[in-house]
């Protein structure tokens, strides 16, 4: 087994060309942290920054919230240092060029996303970004998850580019919110957490832009974050989202599917009425940027909370009952008594 654990140091902050040199045990959020004291930062942030590492991200050719402006890790990455099998050390790419590509001088974007199959990575050059001169992070309160669905395909749809657009169905705000308090209404449907970045007369025109289209598609609420405090707390909410499921039941059994924007309503549609009649319950995160749809599968049963009652089985009203009951047993065994959560809202149908 390889570990790179130890090949944790940033070697080189060229500040003033916006690069940086870093082995791959680097953490990504540390590469940002070293980076904001000079007005730049480290762009590609998936939601698990503050754990992964940028050789990781880099292997799996990642991507996260803010790629829907950005790119996923691939856009960053401008060389490599590579181990290739028989133990020769290539390198590939320059520090200084442009987007990875395939062709014969600049093999760099061969090796993103190649999962440690093609070489081992023990050093990368990544593109550092420089800090926008504003922010803003909208935060859009649905009661129905449809209309959050159709406000990403319509934001998409009239060229509106935010720099993050990220969904959150009613299981898990409530989860999140329990576990972070990030003031995310506990009897909403969906929330989506929306950031526009640029100069500030653009900021100002995105943002009004983004909360028509919310308007238009019956948003409650659209709110701003008054301050950067209030920024990361939100974002906080949204990148421990995995984090908070977690914490509700003993499995959970995550999927990323990748669909087009267009069907969004429809994807997230499908994987709620799936499991409505088990002792299942979906809960759904979606990152339109990268079009995925991230249904996570929990052993949530729908009861009061703090019930002393003992959690039932579901009925074997169906085939897909009758299975997950054998699932719900399985795990009763494995894990003893399941916890239960509290539907304060109706979330599907
Ligand atoms: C809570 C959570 C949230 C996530 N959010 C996102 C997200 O928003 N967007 C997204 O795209 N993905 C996300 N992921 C998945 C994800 O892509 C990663 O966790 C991350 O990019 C991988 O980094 P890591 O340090 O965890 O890598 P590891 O899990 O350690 O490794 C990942 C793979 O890369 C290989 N590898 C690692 N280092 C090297 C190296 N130096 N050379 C060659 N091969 C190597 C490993 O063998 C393995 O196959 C998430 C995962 C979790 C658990």
């Amino acid at each position: 087994m390889l570990v790179f654990a130890r090949m944790n140091r940033i070697l080189e902050l060229d500040i003033e060309n916006q690069r940086a040199v870093v082995q791959p045990g680097v953490v990504n959020y540390e590469l940002t942290r070293a980076a904001e004291p000079h007005g730049l930062y480290f762009a590609h942030d998936p939601s698990n920054w503050k754990s992964c590492t940028i050789g990781g991200n880099v292997a799996k050719n990642a991507g996260g919230p803010h790629t829907l402006a950005y790119g996923v890790t691939t856009n960053h990455v401008t060389a490599l240092e590579l181990v290739l099998p028989d133990g020769e050390i290539v390198r590939v790419g320059s520090k200084h060029g442009d987007a990875p590509s395939y062709d014969l001088t600049d093999l760099t974007g061969l090796f993103v996303g190649s999962e440690g199959t093609l070489a081992l990575i023990t050093e990368i050059t990544v593109r550092l970004s420089r800090k926008p001169e504003a922010v803003k992070t909208l935060l859009a309160i649905f009661d129905s998850v449809d209309d959050a669905a159709d406000t990403v395909v319509d934001i998409t749809a009239r060229a509106i580019t935010p720099a993050a657009c990220e969904m959150l169905d009613g299981w898990t705000l409530r989860a999140v919110e329990d576990y972070i308090h990030a003031s995310f209404p506990m009897d909403s449907a969906a929330v989506l957490l929306i950031e526009v970045e640029s100069l500030t007369e653009t900021v100002a025109a995105q943002a009004a832009a983004v909360t028509e289209v919310c308007n238009a598609h019956h948003a409650r609420e659209v709110r701003v974050a008054r301050d950067n405090a209030e920024r990361n707390l939100l974002w906080k909410g949204r990148k421990n989202a995995f984090g908070a499921l977690g914490r509700l039941a003993p499995s959970n059994y995550v999927l990323d599917g990748v669909i087009p924007r267009s069907k969004l309503p429809q994807a997230r549609a499908t994987s709620g009425k799936s499991v409505i009649d088990t002792a299942f319950r979906s809960a759904t995160s979606f990152t339109p940027g990268t079009a995925t749809c991230t249904p996570s599968c929990s052993t949530i049963r729908e009861t009061p909370r703090n019930s002393s009652a003992p959690s039932k089985p579901p009925p074997k009203s169906s085939a897909i009952a009758s299975k997950s009951a054998r699932a719900y047993r399985r795990a009763r065994r494995r894990h003893g008594k399941i916890r239960t959560y509290a539907a304060p809202a109706p979330i599907f149908g």
